[in-house]
Parts: structure tokens; C-alpha cells; sequence
């Protein structure tokens, strides 16, 4: 990795020079007219079922996805096809999170066979350091139906049980191959109608595996009104039981579902009352997390220009190293670069999940980002204005 850093005090997320660095003026073009079109909500909206039936009967548009959506949000389909990609982001010191993001396939041989590929990208971390993190989605390594049952404590039938110690299974191997291979882990976080029995096993694997430094990271949501409690009482329970606490901090990808089915089934919503709420408990998780630094691996998912900011004078004002070994920061690949290249330039450690995988089977993935770059405010229209701003820097500056 280039060792060029920025001087202490220098980090301006408004230099798109080193932001866009890595994007030739064609790839800068193809980037403002996606985010363009992905910013118009009548094409979001009809792109779902034209793209199903264009795969369903066969039309020739897997190009044309490939060549637009899928190369801005994803580093390829396979592994190898993704190391061109993180070859561009660890030129600028940013690391990678492969995120094997093939979703819906509910066997126990897609489960198999997603548990394998994990494994795969463990080993594959292990040989380069430019991985920063393994990460992993827990339905992808079992039924949903499976995880909402246990969560609502409904009793299990006899192979239910069964394929429940094959999840476990699935789960402990993954942990196991990142304790062995001192490769950090991911662990997602869902729905709240699941999320009671994935921090009950990711608990216990922090528990098996975190003894030595924080592996193992759980996904903490604070737009959930409950969470900053959670991460405090994780944390006390690693503090008393002798292991480290992973701990991602995320604001939450499922809003509107979980408000519409807390409504629906007649229950209190489990999100918080608005978004000053959220914005509130992510920054006490994040001082939270530097007040037990020692014990606590943190990381910061979010594209929040003033959360990353603060943890990053935070970080300056405790004295804390920039390349702290406990301090992450992360964003989605084709997001954020303004984030990610000007913080990896300042010495922080930055990483961007890389998602891959067949396009077809990415397509779900794919639909989730054009959506949310359209119903979160702001953020298209940001991107766009650092795309332009950068496009009229070069112009002036040739
Ligand atoms: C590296 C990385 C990993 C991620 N991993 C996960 C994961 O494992 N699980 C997961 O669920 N999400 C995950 N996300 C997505 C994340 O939860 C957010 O949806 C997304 O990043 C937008 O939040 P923000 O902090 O970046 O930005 P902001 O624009 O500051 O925040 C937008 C978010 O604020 C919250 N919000 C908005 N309006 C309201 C309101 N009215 N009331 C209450 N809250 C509100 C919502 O969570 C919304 O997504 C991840 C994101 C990143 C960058």
C-alpha cells in the first residue's frame, strides 16, 4: 500500500481529488450518470420486475447489468475476478471486506455451499493483507424460518433441531478458520424477528474465539432503541468473562420493514422515534466503544460524514493512534469514497465490503443499494455533488 498520508488535522472528507483518485474521467462519466438514474424512483421502482422477466426469458441484459450497476457496487463474480478491485482500493490504503452476497437460496446445500465459499475468502485473507475482514450474513447460512422460530421460542421438531446444530456447526467452523488464520469476522445483523438467536450464538462464539484479541464482531443496529444497551451489556459480560468484544456499529438497513410488520402484528416498533435518536445512540455506542478500547474491537459502518468525523477527533483527542489495531472504519464499495480515500489517506484503517458473486445472484443486493439511493435522503444528491465537483476540479485544473 502507498504509505502518502495526510498531516494530523488535515482530513477534509471535501477532497475529491484524493477521493476519486483511483477513477479515470470515463469512469467518473459512468459513475454520475448511474447515480443519475439511480436518483429517478420510477425507474428504482420498475427496474425489479423488467430484470426478473428479462432473466426469466432469457434476454441478453446480464451484460449491460454487468457493465453499469454491478461493476460500480460489486468487485466481480468469483474471487479472482475481484482482485483487480481490491488491488485499486489497496493502492490507497483501503482494505477489503470480501462479502460473498448471493442471497435467497434457502437449502442445505446452498447453505453448504455459501459456508464453503466463506471459508474460501478466510483462506484467501490469510495470504493477503489486504483483506481486512471476512464477513458474513447468518441467513445465508440458514432458514430464516429456522432462526424465527428459536427466537420466538417456538419448540423445535426433531430434524428442526438437528438442522439448527448444522447451522451452529457452520457458524463455529467460519469462526474457527478466522481464530486460526487470525482473520478478523463480520457477523451481520437482520431482522429483530431473528436477530435474538444470532446475538446468542455470535455471543457465544466471541466467548470461544475472542480470547486473545477481538476476531469475532457482532453487528450492533442503534436504530433500534434497544441496542446501545445491548453493547453495554455485551461489553460487561466480556469484561467479567475474560474475552475481547467485536463490536460493528451500524444504524440499521430494515427500517420501514420492521416498523410496517411491529404495526401490522400489533406490537411497539423496535426502531427509535426518529432519526435524532439514532443519530444520538450511535455517537454514545461509538464513545462507548473508546472509553473500553482495550477490550473492544469497534468498528464504524456508516457513510455519516459527521460520525465519521467525530471518531476520527475522538481518536485525535484521546491520543489514539490513526492506526489503532482496534479501530475500523467501513463503507460499501461504489459509496462514500470521499469517506473512505480521505480517512485511509489521514493513516486511519478503512475497509469497503466488496460484495461478488454471479450477477443474477447479486441481483437482490443491487436492488437494495438503488433503493437506498433513493429513499435515503441525501445521499444520491451527495455523491452527485462530489462527482460534479470533482468532474469541474479537473476541468479547470487541465
Ligand atoms: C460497512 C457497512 C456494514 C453494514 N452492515 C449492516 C448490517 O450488518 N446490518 C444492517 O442492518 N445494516 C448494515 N449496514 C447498513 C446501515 O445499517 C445503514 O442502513 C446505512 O449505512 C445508512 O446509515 P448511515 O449511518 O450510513 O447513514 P445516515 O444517512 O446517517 O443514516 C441513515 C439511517 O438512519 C436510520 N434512520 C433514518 N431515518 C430514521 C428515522 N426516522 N428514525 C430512526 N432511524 C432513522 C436508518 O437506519 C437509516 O438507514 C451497513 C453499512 C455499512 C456502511
Amino acid at each position: 500500500m502507498s504509505q502518502q498520508t495526510q498531516q494530523l488535522g488535515e482530513l477534509s472528507f471535501e477532497n475529491t481529488e484524493i477521493a476519486f483518485r483511483g477513477k479515470s474521467n470515463g469512469d467518473l462519466n459512468k459513475a454520475y450518470w448511474l447515480f443519475k438514474i439511480l436518483s429517478s424512483n420510477f425507474l428504482t421502482r420498475v427496474g425489479r420486475p423488467i430484470t426478473d422477466f428479462a432473466f426469466n426469458v432469457g434476454l441478453p441484459i446480464k451484460g449491460l447489468i454487468r457493465a453499469t450497476i454491478f461493476n460500480h457496487f460489486c468487485g466481480g463474480e468469483t474471487i479472482k475476478g475481484c482482485f483487480p478491485a481490491i488491488e485499486r482500493l489497496a493502492d490507497q490504503r483501503v482494505g477489503t471486506i470480501l462479502d460473498y452476497s448471493v442471497e435467497g437460496e434457502d437449502t442445505e446445500e446452498a447453505f453448504d455451499g455459501t459456508c464453503n465459499e466463506i471459508l474460501r475468502t478466510v483462506a484467501y485473507a490469510k495470504t493477503n493483507p489486504n483483506i481486512s475482514f471476512s464477513v458474513f450474513k447468518p441467513t445465508g447460512l440458514g432458514r430464516f424460518d429456522l432462526f424465527e422460530k428459536i427466537n420466538a421460542n417456538v419448540p423445535l421438531s426433531t430434524n428442526e433441531k438437528l438442522e439448527y446444530g448444522r447451522v451452529r456447526q457452520r457458524f463455529e467452523r467460519i469462526c474457527q478458520a478466522c481464530h486460526d488464520s487470525g482473520v478478523k469476522v463480520l457477523i451481520d445483523a437482520e431482522h429483530s424477528w431473528i436477530q435474538d438467536v444470532i446475538d446468542d450464538l455470535t455471543r457465544e462464539m466471541m466467548q470461544q474465539f475472542n480470547r486473545e484479541a477481538p476476531i469475532v464482531y457482532n453487528t450492533y443496529q442503534l436504530y433500534r432503541h434497544d441496542k446501545l444497551a445491548s453493547l453495554k451489556a455485551d461489553f460487561y459480560l466480556a469484561e467479567t468473562d475474560g474475552f475481547f468484544l467485536g463490536a460493528k456499529l451500524v444504524r440499521g438497513a430494515y427500517m420501514e420493514l420492521e416498523r410496517e410488520r411491529a404495526q401490522e402484528k400489533g406490537y411497539p416498533s423496535p426502531i427509535q422515534p426518529n432519526k435524532e435518536a439514532t443519530d444520538r445512540d450511535y455517537d454514545l455506542a461509538i464513545r462507548f466503544c473508546l472509553d473500553h478500547i482495550d477490550r473492544i474491537g469497534l468498528m464504524a459502518g456508516t457513510h455519516n460524514e459527521a460520525n465519521s468525523k467525530m471518531l476520527a477527533d475522538e481518536m485525535n483527542d484521546r491520543q489514539l493512534p490513526h492506526d489503532h489495531p482496534h479501530i475500523h472504519f467501513a463503507q460499501l464499495l461504489g459509496m462514500s469514497d470521499n469517506l473512505s480515500f480521505n480517512l485511509a489517506a489521514a493513516g486511519y484503517q478503512v475497509a469497503k465490503y466488496m460484495p461478488y458473486g454471479p450477477v443474477k445472484a447479486v441481483m437482490p443486493y443491487l436492488f437494495r443499494r438503488a433503493q437506498e439511493n433513493t429513499s435515503v435522503a441525501g445521499q444520491t444528491g451527495r455523491e452527485l455533488s462530489l462527482i460534479a465537483k470533482e468532474k469541474k476540479r479537473r476541468k479547470t485544473t487541465r
